[in-house]
C-alpha cells in the first residue's frame, strides 16, 4: 500500500475538516485491507500468472491460445481466470463502432467488453465481469482522476511507476476477486506497439515481484511457409522474441501459429536456441476445423504438461471427458442448415462473432451444420421481389443493430418471414423490428415504427425507455447486462428454456411502448417474457407460425458449446425441422 495513503487515513486532522479527504480515506481504508489480502493470497503461493503476449503481426488467435492453455488447466481441476489488457484509451469497448473494431461482449454486470472477453466464456467455464478487462483507458483515468484529488501528493506522476502500479493494481484486484489459481493475462495488440508498452512494463515487473516460478510467459509468434521455398521461416520468430527481451520479457513457452503442417523439429529446434526457450516448449498453433480443437491439439503436443511442470503445479491428469465428443459433433455434423443473416453489408466480419457462434453451437446439438449467409437488406428497400432469395434459406436471423439505415429492409425481410412462415428469429432491434412490422401489417398502425428511425412517426410502438430519455453521455448507459425474465408458462420460450425465471443480458435503450402493448396484444402478438417488474416486454411470439420468435435480450452471449442458447436452439432446430419437412418443430 503506497505510504500517502496510510498517512493520510491516521492523519485526524485531515480526516476531520475535509469531507473530500475523509471520503478518500474511507476509501484508501478499504483499499488497504483488501491489498492486505491480496498479499496475503500471494505470498501464500496461491496464484500463478501467465502472460500472454503476441508478436509479428495481429490475428495469430493469441485469444484461443490464451483460452486453450486456461482450459487445459481447468481440465487438471485449476481454478482458472482470464484478464484481457486493451491498450486504447477508450475506458471500454462501448462506445467503439463494433464495424470497425469487432463485436462488443456484454458480461453479467452490464461491462460493454472487447469480443475475446466472449471467446474466453465460451471456452471457460466461468463468468466474467468487467474487472476482466483491463483498458489503458480506465488506467489513465483512474491515475489521472487521483492526481487531480492531489491523492500523489506533490509527485511527478509518470507512466513508471504509477500507470504501472495501476495495471499492476487492475491485475491483482481481478485475481484475487476472482480467487483463481491461475491468471490469465493477456495483452491486446502486438510486441512494439507504443500502446502496448505500459502493459508489458508491467507484465515484467509482476515477473520480478511474484514468487520465482509462479509466472510464465507464453509468446505467440507467426511462423510462415513461404511458397516458393516450402519450408517455415522462423526469423519473424526471432525477431519479435528479440523486441520482448528488449523491454525485459523473456518467453518461456512460444505458440507459433502455423498455416501449413506443424513445425518440423528442425525449426522447434532452431527457435528453441534462437529465442532461449526449450525445444518441448516450442508448440504449433495450427488450422482447426473448429475452434474448439485448439486445446486438444495443444494438449497433444504436450504443452499443457508443460506448462504445470513450468508453473510447479503438481502433476493431475487432465479429465477431457465430454469434450471431444463435443469437438466431434462439430466436425460431422450430418446435414446443412441455411440461414440468411439480414442486415447491412457493413455489419459483416467480426461484430456478430456471438451470434455466429451461438448459432453454430445450436446446431451442433441439433445434429446438423450452419451455413451462414449475409443479406443487404438495404437491396430489399429498392426492389422488393428481391426478397424472393430468402427462399433458398431454411432460417431468418435479424441481428441487433442501431440506426435508421437498413432498418425498412429489415422490416421487408420479418414480413417475408411471417406470410412465408420462414422460421424467423429477431435478436433486440430485430425483436423490436418485429413487433413495428406487426404493428403495421397486422394491428393496422399505419406508419408505425421505432422513434429510433422516424421520431415523428404517428404510431411510436417501439420507444425511448424512460429512464433513456434526456441521457447526454454515451458511454455505459444503456439498459445493460443480465436482468431476470419471467416466461409465461406452456409458452414456446418456457418450453425451450425448460424455466419459467431466466436471467439473460441487454444492451438496449428503446422498448415495446405500453401504450400500444394492448392493440399488439388484441390483434394476435403475444409477448411471452418480460423483465421481473413486468415492465418491458422481452419477447414476441407468433404461435400460429411455424417458428417465429423474438428476443429483447442477447441471449448469444450466453450460449456456450457444451450449453447452446435456448432460443437459438429453437431457431436452429425448427429450421432442420422445417428442412426435413416435419409438421411441427420437435424440440
Ligand atoms: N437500437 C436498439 C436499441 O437501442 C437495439 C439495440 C440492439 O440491437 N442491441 O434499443
Amino acid at each position: 500500500m503506497p505510504v500517502y495513503e496510510f498517512d493520510l487515513f491516521f492523519h485526524p486532522i485531515l480526516f476531520l475538516s475535509d469531507s473530500r479527504f475523509s471520503s478518500f480515506c474511507i476509501e484508501s481504508f478499504i483499499v488497504y485491507n483488501f491489498e492486505k489480502w491480496v498479499y496475503y493470497w500471494q505470498v501464500n503461493g496461491l496464484t500463478k500468472y501467465i502472460f500472454v503476449t503476441g508478436g509479428v503481426l495481429s490475428g495469430l488467435g493469441k485469444g484461443l491460445v490464451t483460452c486453450s492453455v486456461g482450459k487445459m488447466l481447468e481440465v487438471r481441476g485449476y481454478h482458472v481466470t482470464a484478464i484481457k489488457c486493451d491498450p486504447y484509451l477508450n475506458v471500454d469497448a462501448g462506445t467503439m463502432n463494433p464495424y470497425i473494431h469487432g463485436e462488443v461482449f456484454v458480461l453479467e454486470d452490464g461491462y460493454e467488453a472487447d469480443m475475446d472477453l466472449g471467446t474466453y466464456e465460451r471456452f471457460l467455464g466461468g463468468e466474467f465481469t468487467g474487472l476482466n478487462n483491463v483498458t489503458s483507458g480506465q488506467v489513465y483515468q483512474t491515475v489521472v482522476r487521483k492526481e487531480r484529488e492531489g491523492g500523489y501528493l506533490g509527485r511527478c506522476v509518470q507512466i513508471i511507476p504509477h500507470v504501472t502500479d495501476e495495471i499492476k493494481r487492475r491485475i491483482r484486484l481481478a485475481a484475487a476477486k476472482s480467487r483463481a489459481d491461475v491468471v490469465l493475462v493477456e495483452c491486446g495488440g502486438t510486441v512494439g506497439d507504443i500502446e502496448g508498452l505500459p502493459f508489458l512494463e508491467a507484465f515484467r515487473q509482476m515477473r520480478n515481484e511474484e514468487k520465482r516460478g509462479d509466472t510464465l510467459l507464453v509468446h505467440v509468434t507467426l511462423v510462415p511457409v513461404l511458397e516458393a521455398v516450402g519450408e517455415p521461416k522462423t526469423k519473424p520468430t526471432q525477431h519479435s522474441v528479440k523486441e520482448l527481451r528488449a523491454i525485459g520479457l523473456q518467453p518461456d513457452v512460444i505458440a507459433a501459429r502455423i498455416e501449413k503442417g506443424r513445425l518440423d523439429k528442425a525449426s522447434r529446434a532452431k527457435i528453441a536456441q534462437y529465442c532461449s526457450v526449450e525445444e518441448r516448449a516450442v508448440f504449433s498453433s495450427i488450422n482447426v476445423p473448429t475452434l474448439y480443437e485448439l486445446p486438444l491439439e495443444l494438449e497433444r503436443q504436450g504443452m499443457g504438461d508443460v506448462v504445470c511442470e513450468y508453473l510447479g503445479l503438481r502433476d493431475c491428469k487432465p479429465d477431457w471427458s465430454g469434450w471431444p465428443e463435443m469437438v466431434d459433433r462439430f466436425k460431422k455434423p450430418k446435414d446443412v442448415v441455411k440461414i440468411a443473416m439480414c442486415g447491412k453489408y457493413a455489419e459483416l466480419a467480426d461484430c456478430y462473432v456471438s451470434v455466429n457462434e451461438a448459432l453454430r453451437h445450436a446446431a451442433a446439438k441439433a445434429g446438423c451444420r450452419v451455413q451462414i449467409d449475409w443479406i443487404e437488406t438495404e437491396l430489399f428497400e429498392e426492389d422488393l421481389k428481391r426478397t424472393g432469395v430468402l427462399e433458398g434459406y431454411d432460417g431468418v436471423l435479424v441481428p441487433g443493430g442501431f440506426g435508421q439505415r437498413g432498418a425498412e429492409g429489415k422490416i421487408i425481410a420479418i414480413n417475408y418471414c411471417r406470410t412465408h412462415d420462414k422460421p424467423f428469429l429477431g435478436i433486440c432491434y430485430g425483436f423490436q423490428l418485429a413487433t413495428v412490422e406487426f404493428a403495421r401489417n397486422v394491428a393496422g398502425l399505419e406508419g408505425a415504427a421505432s422513434t429510433e428511425c422516424v421520431p415523428e412517426t404517428p404510431h411510436p410502438v417501439i420507444d425511448l425507455l424512460p429512464e433513456q430519455k434526456g441521457l447526454k453521455e454515451m458511454g455505459g448507459t444503456m439498459r445493460l447486462g443480465s436482468n431476470p425474465v419471467v416466461l409465461e408458462g406452456g409458452s414456446l420460450p418456457h418450453r425451450l428454456y425448460g424455466s419459467t425465471e431466466i436471467r439473460e443480458r441487454h444492451r438496449h435503450r428503446w422498448e415495446v411502448n405500453p401504450e400500444y402493448w394492448d392493440r399488439l396484444e388484441k390483434a394476435g402478438a403475444v409477448f411471452p417474457g418480460w423483465s421481473k417488474e413486468k415492465k418491458l416486454k422481452e419477447l414476441l411470439w407468433l404461435p400460429d407460425r411455424y417458428f417465429f420468435l423474438g428476443t429483447q435480450f442477447h441471449p448469444e452471449f450466453k450460449s456456450r458449446p457444451w450449453a447452446p442458447s435456448p432460443p437459438y436452439y429453437g431457431f436452429v432446430k425448427a429450421a432442420y425441422d422445417r428442412k426435413l419437412r416435419k409438421p411441427e418443430p420437435e424440440f
